[in-house]
């Protein structure tokens, strides 16, 4: 294991052993559920906007140690940010999990490239993305409610 990976784990089980932002958003007004499967993870997701930014993001959920380390760090990646910045960077986090960016945009990823070596397990790409998708779904939905979003 080179000392690269060796960080990026370190990353990742810090995320997994203390989740950040992790539990509902009080009078968060958007919210919506994502589900894998594959692997059985689940996540909800809270986001409270205010206009265009993400003032406050959470989740909530149970899975594997990188569908929950992922959603912690998404949470930290998009507060702040704008919905079509978070839209932007979930584009280039998808392109470096599925492989689809032979290299990964470091510079926009930041520490999400810490999950970049998931391309090389596609079992485990659904595990990486499902709190994307639950966020996307959150930003699109009017409010909360609606079915649970599926990665399949
Ligand atoms: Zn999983």
């Amino acid at each position: 294991m080179d000392e690269l990976t060796d960080l990026y784990q370190q990353i990742l089980l810090d995320h997994y052993r203390k989740p950040r932002n992790f539990g509902a958003l009080p009078g968060a007004p958007r919210s919506a559920e994502g589900f894998n499967p594959l692997c059985g993870d689940r996540v909800k997701i809270f986001v409270d906007l205010d206009g265009e930014r993400l003032r406050a993001v959470s989740f909530e959920g149970s899975g594997c140690a990188i569908s929950t380390a992922s959603a912690s760090m998404m949470t930290e990646a998009v507060r702040g940010r704008t919905r079509q910045e978070a839209g932007e960077l979930f584009a280039a986090f998808r392109a470096a999990v599925t492989g689809e960016a032979a290299v990964p945009d470091a510079e926009r990823l930041g520490k999400l490239v810490a999950l970049a070596g998931v391309k090389e397990f596609p079992m485990r790409v659904k595990c990486a993305t499902l709190a994307w998708h639950a966020l996307a779904a959150a930003l699109a939905a009017d409010g909360a409610g609606g079915a649970p979003i599926s990665t399949e």
